[in-house]
């Protein structure tokens, strides 16, 4: 008689269990099979609340009510409608974004993911959820996926994906290579990542089957928005309506 696939999986639990002890990634107490983050430093973690701004999410201080714009997105327009990040400004959170990308601590993608997921909860976001929009992870050039063997973003995505039961569609790539975006500007920025990024076949598939095809673009942290902007813009160029992004912290 055959093995049950799900006693597999127990028993693969367990072998799992033996090896590797799973640790709270900031405070390093033991936790249960499957998770990364204990309660405590989970609910230390500042979450991105009212008020903010309306496009880019940098925070305000003081009593404001309702939306409205911070100085510097007054100035801008953008390809994409807002972005949500979920997470404040925060070392931790930071850290913990720095073990995935750097560390190759790839079991922290689910809960970066279900951090990020809190995000939905902005009512913004209700009809894109109600629409099934697809989560787009921004890509990583072939050449940077080789060398770190995952796309953080694409994990992230696939984390979020399990909170909103919303589909990923990877249908963007990125084409040529960029250099690194850390010490410029925005303007600098948006020339840097001009034609870096193209729909895949997978987008232009989605496309041609979406009445009102919109997109919700995934990433790890929103800096200056310049790349969100040009994934944006390239997904609005190739036929999305409109282009919502979703990150896990603002930068
Ligand atoms: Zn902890
Ligand atoms: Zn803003």
């Amino acid at each position: 008689m055959p093995f049950p696939a799900h006693c597999w999986h127990k028993l693969a639990k367990r072998l799992l269990d033996l090896v590797y002890t799973p640790q709270c990634a900031l405070c390093g107490v033991v936790l249960q099979l499957g998770r990364s983050l204990c309660g405590t430093c989970d609910g230390d973690l500042p979450r991105l609340s009212a008020p903010f701004c309306a496009i880019c999410g940098e925070p305000f201080h003081g009593r404001i009510e309702g939306l409205c714009q911070c100085p510097n997105c007054g100035k801008l327009t953008f390809s994409f409608g807002f972005a949500r990040p979920a997470m404040l400004r925060d070392e931790r959170t930071r850290q913990l974004i720095h073990q995935l990308k750097y560390g190759r601590a790839i079991h922290l993608a689910a809960e970066l993911g279900r951090l990020a997921a809190d995000a939905f909860d902005d009512e913004r976001l209700g009809p894109a959820i109600q629409a099934k929009w697809p989560l787009v992870p921004v890509p990583l050039h072939r050449s940077r996926l080789q060398h770190r063997n995952f796309n953080q973003a694409a994990e992230i995505a696939r984390g979020v994906a399990t909170h909103t039961a919303l589909p990923v569609l990877a249908a963007l790539k990125r084409i040529r290579r960029t250099d690194t975006q850390t010490l410029l500007g925005r303007q600098a920025r948006l020339n840097n990542l001009r034609g870096a990024f193209a729909l895949t076949a997978a987008g232009r598939r989605h496309l041609a089957g979406a009445s009102a095809p919109g997109a919700i673009l995934i990433d790890d942290v929103l800096t200056t928005g310049s790349t969100a902007e040009a994934c944006a813009a390239t997904l609005r160029h190739a036929g999305f309506q409109c282009v919502l992004v979703v990150t896990v912290m603002r930068g």
